[in-house]
């Protein structure tokens, strides 16, 4: 807590004792908390009518169970969530996660990170959350569009194009996003396109939005070098992961002339030292849906795979690293592993895959750190460009709309940089992005009463 301003305290503690056993949630309020010190010292009235005390309380919670039938004719229950946790801005937006360690916990850690994400793209949108301990892993097309099917048949009742609006996260691709728009236009009889964003282009979706989030951390990354006068240009970057977020990273750090040596996926990791070699990884990750190592088998001799647990993908040297997997992926350990290798900017993919321990040894080394909520915005800003598309029922070209992303990412890199500036910390894209986040939702709060 010493890190935490005294006014501050209190609130924190509080937050800690109403979420009990919510680890990922108290990591990610503490670190907000820790950059307000600044603005609470500067602007006192951000600590009048509980202003901060509301943000961290979800607006609302919803647990349900989701019931439905495997291929083998057995009953399957899971949990299904969503947290709507602020609309000052504009409906909840956020996007689903279907894995085995979906908890309320997780999904109130990732509502929170939206809220202050959603507010730094600049766009009409608030923030929320939700998911299912669902795991689609080794399940049938048709038992995954019965899952998808049963989750609508309650969640259609809490959306909304101007209530409430998800998109995917890990294991939820455009594949489940078709399944959940279906079963929500059946129940309500309407084909109300902006309710949800991650949509194919035969229906309603946006060009870009795939390759966004990846793109987007990119171009954030970018920025960042540039501040040092450097560039993507010939470095050896590290992206983990094999998703959606870590496929359009390659191909854009690729793209840039980074040479991108290692991925990841959770049974382990490859180090290719000619360079990812993407439409094979394209192939294996969203064509055949196999693991990782299939990539090594596929490319011969010179590339290795190595286990999960038997060493971390961050032991790879690398100038650049991407974490684009999942929460708290890269420990103290790690991320002394990367400074001692020579890397020089981080960006987060995932949605704080970087440990407090992890971002104190980047801050010390002085490591360029562009956290996630910023870096990987490029994801759900894109997403409001569909729902624009969706509202005026156009569809944009994919220069456009990449134009739009690349230009909404400098906005939000430069956002940061000058309220890190303005408060004291130039460098710092933590406090920038935290502070400017929040100063965002809470003017809006603040105007709108105490609601
Ligand atoms: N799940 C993504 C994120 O963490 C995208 C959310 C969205 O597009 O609504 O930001």
């Amino acid at each position: 807590m010493n890190d935490i301003d005294e006014k501050l305290r209190p609130i924190l503690a509080s937050v800690l004792h109403r979420n009990a056993g919510e680890g990922e949630f108290h990591q990610a309020v503490h670190e907000v908390l820790e950059s307000l010190g600044r603005v609470v010292a500067k602007h006192p009235h951000f600590l009048d009518l509980a202003l901060i005390e509301r943000i961290c309380e979800p607006e609302r919670q919803i647990i349900f169970r989701i019931p439905w039938i495997d291929d083998r004719g057995q009953v399957q229950i899971n949990r299904g969530f969503r947290v709507q946790f602020n609309s000052a801005l504009g409906p909840y937006k956020g996007g689903m996660r279907f894995h085995p360690s979906v908890n309320i916990g997780i999904i109130k850690f990732l509502g929170f990170e939206q809220t202050f994400k959603n507010a730094l793209t600049g766009m009409p949108i608030g923030g929320g959350k939700g998911g299912s301990d669902f795991d689609p892993k080794g399940r049938s097309e048709a038992e995954v569009m019965r899952f998808c099917q049963s989750m609508m048949t309650e969640l259609h009742r809490h959306l909304g194009e101007f209530t409430d609006v998800p998109a995917g996260d890990i294991g939820v691709g455009g594949r489940e996003i078709g399944y959940m728009f279906g079963q929500f236009k059946r129940l309500t009889n309407r084909y109300e396109a902006g309710v949800i964003t991650g949509k194919a282009l035969a229906y309603g979706g946006s060009q870009a939005r795939t390759e966004a989030t990846g793109y987007g951390n990119t171009y954030f990354v970018q920025a960042m070098l540039e501040t040092r006068g450097t560039g993507f240009d010939g470095k050896r970057v590290v992206v983990s992961g094999a998703g959606n977020v870590a496929i359009y990273t390659i191909e854009k750090v690729q793209s840039f002339g980074g040479r991108v040596v290692a991925c990841s996926d959770s049974s382990g990791h490859v180090i290719d030292e000619d360079g990812i070699d993407l439409a094979l990884l394209k192939e294996i990750k969203e064509g055949r849906r196999q693991r990782i190592a299939e990539y090594a088998r596929a490319r011969g001799p010179r590339v290795h795979f190595v286990a999960a647990g038997r060493s971390s993908i961050w032991e790879v040297p690398c100038e650049v690293a991407m974490p684009s997997a999942t929460q708290n992926e890269v420990s103290g350990k790690a991320a002394r592993a990367l400074v001692q290798n020579g890397v020089q900017a981080v960006g987060e993919g995932a949605n704080m895959p970087c440990t407090p321990e992890a971002i104190r040894h980047f801050r010390e080394a002085g490591v360029l750190f562009a956290p996630g909520k910023a870096a990987n915005a490029g994801g759900v800003a894109t997403s409001a460009l569909e729902m624009q598309q969706n509202a005026s029922r156009d569809s944009w070209t994919f220069e456009q709309t990449e134009a739009r992303l690349a230009a909404i990412m400098r906005s939000i890199h430069d956002t940061c940089a000058t309220t890190a500036d303005e408060y004291g910390a130039p460098g710092d894209y933590v406090l920038g992005a935290n502070i400017a986040g929040f100063v965002r939702v809470a003017e809006a709060m603040r105007m709108l009463g105490v609601i």
